[in-house]
């Protein structure tokens, strides 16, 4: 953390899904590089434990709880921002779903239905809530995912929504131009909470590593800079991209 500079100094950032994993170290990476972070998750007690975490290192944190998916929870998120720190500057809209490993065919109705409202239509609707708010120099990050790119089997519905984020990405940064940037992430395999069979046999965490060219897994922190970056002065040439941090897997050309 030593090391990190300020480019957030004076910004306010949303994350979404922040109070633990990915999210959470994107909340502290942007935080502890002078932003106020407003964190947001499920459960009271998980967002209560993660404000006072990030507290304790010296950021500048609003918590508040918020399932994306439901539309009070959103408004409520942006109102309880601007209220407390007056403008959004920088939203990563980090949440995403995955309860089927159903081949596609196979996926009943409404877990398509749950899939497209967490990981797409709720990213759709927050910004909606909270562009009006944005200022001029803001951005947002999209995180999608790398099964994005090819849909791997036992996943393939939730990579279909992430290869959503792609073309979302691009569909909103034209639209939220020239005041608004909007970027995505593309992480690869990264032992969380969420992505827990990663290491819950020592085969599967090999062969994952062995698809790196850099040899081993990814870690939060390498997502919360990548994030960080896009969502930073230093990207402010770019726009409607997709970053790919992922150790060198196969994505795209
Ligand atoms: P994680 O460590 O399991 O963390 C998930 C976080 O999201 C928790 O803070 C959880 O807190 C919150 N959350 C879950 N459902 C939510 C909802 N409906 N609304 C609001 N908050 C919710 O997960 P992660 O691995 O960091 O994943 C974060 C993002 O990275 C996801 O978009 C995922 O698709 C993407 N990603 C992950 C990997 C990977 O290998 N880990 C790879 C590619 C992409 P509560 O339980 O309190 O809600």
């Amino acid at each position: 953390m030593e090391k990190i500079g300020k480019r957030f100094q004076g910004k306010v950032a949303i994350v979404t899904a922040s109070t633990q994993g990915i999210g959470f170290s994107i909340a502290e990476r942007i935080g502890g590089e002078g932003a106020a972070v407003v964190i947001s998750s499920r459960k009271q007690k998980n967002v209560d434990e993660a404000v006072e975490k990030l507290r304790s290192k010296g950021i500048e944190v609003l918590g508040v709880v918020c399932h994306v998916s439901n539309a009070e929870h959103r408004k409520n998120l942006v109102e309880r921002t601007v209220q407390k720190y007056g403008k959004i500057d920088v939203i990563v809209s980090n949440a995403a779903a995955n309860p089927s490993v159903d081949s596609i065919l196979e996926t009943k109705e409404s877990v398509l239905d749950k899939l497209w409202e967490i990981n797409v239509k709720a990213s759709i609707l927050l910004l909606q809530d909270a562009s009006p708010h944005m200022q001029k120099g803001s951005s947002v990050v999209l995180i999608s995912s790398i099964t994005g790119f090819n849909p791997p089997q036992g996943m393939s519905m939730y990579g279909v929504t992430k290869t959503a984020l792609f073309g979302l990405t691009k569909a909103l940064a034209a639209e939220m131009a020239p005041n608004t940037r909007v970027n995505c992430v593309a992480p690869g395999f990264v032992p969380t909470h969420f992505a827990d069979f990663i290491t819950r046999t020592e085969e599967m965490r090999k062969s994952l590593e062995e698809k790196t060219l850099l040899n081993r897994l990814g870690k939060t922190e390498d997502m919360a800079a990548a994030t960080a970056f896009l969502a930073s002065d230093d990207a402010a040439y770019i726009t409607g991209e997709t970053l790919v941090v992922a150790g060198g897997m196969p994505s795209r050309l």
